[in-house]
């Protein structure tokens, strides 16, 4: 790409627009910059990114550089249907993402992971098994360090270990990983991609660029990811948890790989099938780059999870408060139910999109939950749901602060309250993270106001792109 002689119109400025920004200037392109909100944060980008050369344009003056800027650089969190690209599609002009301006730059070998969940679990459990056997290993793109930020550290020798988004894949044409992983496909962003179909379409667009020399790690236990394998040039390495599979799965309590044993499931220290699943994906991401047993199990072991997903907050008079914010659609909250001990008073809503949450309150019935509180924008939806699958363990509350605290209150000792919406959190904050740290504050209030002070939460993990929930 001749970037000279281009000019570039980055669209959202949040992290990864921020990143391409910079990365098209360092290459000599001409930017142009713009964003439909313009609150603080986006100010102050583009006021440190106009000292490099950047130019911002005001709504007013869009229309007129769409006309002549050669190419869009959309952020993930702008839809494909937004006026602007629909502008630059009409007048034949190329669209592409951050992570398209890395897939065509990269010059290290690349896992990529995607799927409905747990893709920030794998990458970050396949970093680390990468990192114990000594590679240059990191993990970027939607898991929060953009890739074209992580080039120049990778160089030749490193392994990218990137978490690719349904809305990353929109616009993504070139990238061509060495082990592409399909965790799981279950509804999600409907109210952004419009039908199963085309979300699942979405997906399998992380396999077109492999050929035979590449691999496809698929769950053999999803069957519409079992159907990529049909649709694919790749070598295909299943991972399964019912079937010992051509690749990864789990037999007499350990981790295997194509008849080996590779190491005990106990090194593993988080709980959860959803984690076993998880890890058996990058355990196999691990053996295709040639990872030793001992190395896997070591970056196993020392896996401590990842915020905000399915993490133990504190306990106050013998009621364990745990943070499942993460759980922004109805199958990782299912997870969540099916892998939290004991019973639970679960909190449920927020931001709606699109998906029948009558499934949830199936698997409800049948797990230790005793009761639900629903809050949120799309708390009525949930409600409707729950009763006509006849479940009346219900409490009705909009503000989240007051469903946590009566939450609490309804959870005898001995029982959890369980974070986990199955909504996005957009209705109420800025992301999924902001939820949780409410939450984990919330826990904190609560304790000064009902018992003794135990530690509680941790240090704020690094910002992201809010884009994918
Ligand atoms: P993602 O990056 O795909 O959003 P995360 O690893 O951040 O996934 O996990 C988000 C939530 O999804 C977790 O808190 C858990 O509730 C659930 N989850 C994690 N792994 C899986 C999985 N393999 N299958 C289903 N749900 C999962």
């Amino acid at each position: 790409m001749l970037f000279e002689r281009q000019s570039f119109l980055v669209a959202g400025i949040s992290r990864s627009g921020i990143a391409s920004a910079q990365y098209l200037r360092a290459k000599g392109a001409t930017v142009y910059l713009y964003d439909d909100v313009e609150d603080e944060n986006v100010q102050k980008a583009v006021r440190s990114l106009e000292e490099i050369g950047c130019n911002a344009v005001k709504k007013e003056e869009l229309e007129n550089k769409a006309a002549f800027a050669d190419v869009l650089v959309l952020s993930p969190g702008i839809p494909v249907d937004h006026p602007l690209p629909v502008a630059f599609r009409r007048a034949g002009k190329r669209i592409l993402g951050e992570t398209e301006l890395a897939a065509l730059a990269i010059r290290c070998p690349l896992i990529a992971v995607t799927g409905t969940n747990g893709k920030t679990t794998t990458v970050t459990m396949a970093e680390g098994i990468l990192k114990e056997a000594g590679k240059n290993a990191i993990a970027c793109g939607n898991v929060g360090r953009p890739m074209t930020d992580c080039l120049s550290e990778l160089g030749e020798d490193g392994v990218a270990v990137a978490e690719i988004s349904s809305f990353q894949l929109e616009t993504l044409t070139s990238l061509r990983p060495h082990v592409a992983v399909v965790l799981n496909i279950t509804e999600d962003h409907l109210n952004r991609h419009y039908t199963f179909e085309n979300y699942v379409y979405l997906k399998s667009r992380i396999l077109r660029n492999c050929t035979e020399s590449e691999f496809a790690v698929l769950n053999y236990d999803d069957p519409t990811v079992r159907a990529f394998a049909e649709k694919t040039k790749a070598a295909v390495v299943w991972f399964s948890l019912n079937e010992r599979v051509d690749g990864g799965y789990c037999a007499d309590g350990y981790f295997c790989y194509k008849g080996e044993k590779v190491c005990p499931e106990e090194a593993l220290p988080v709980d959860g099938d959803h984690n076993r699943m998880n890890a058996l994906a990058a355990v196999c991401a691990a053996k295709l780059f040639g990872i030793s047993n001992e190395a896997i199990e070591r970056g196993l072991k020392k896996f401590r999870g990842v915020k905000h997903r399915i993490r133990k907050v504190g306990e106050l008079c013998g009621v364990t408060f745990i943070d499942d914010s993460k759980a922004t659609n109805v199958d990782s909250t299912v997870k969540a139910i099916a892998s939290v001990r004991g019973e639970s008073v679960l909190l449920v809503g927020g931001k709606d999109k699109g998906y029948a949450y009558e499934p949830l309150f199936d698997e409800i019935a049948k797990s230790g939950v005793v009761h639900t509180v629903i809050y949120g924008e799309n708390a009525l939806r949930i409600l409707n749901a729950a009763l006509k699958r006849g479940y009346t363990n219900v409490t009705l509350v909009r503000p989240f602060d007051l469903a946590v605290r009566i939450a609490f209150l309804t959870a005898k000792a001995g029982q959890n309250v369980l974070l986990s919406p199955a909504s996005a959190s957009f209705d109420a904050f800025k992301s999924y993270e902001e939820r949780g740290d409410r939450f984990i504050q919330l826990f904190q209030t609560l304790t000064e106001e009902y018992g003794p002070a135990p530690a509680a939460g941790e240090a704020p993990q690094e910002e992201r792109d809010a884009e994918d929930e």
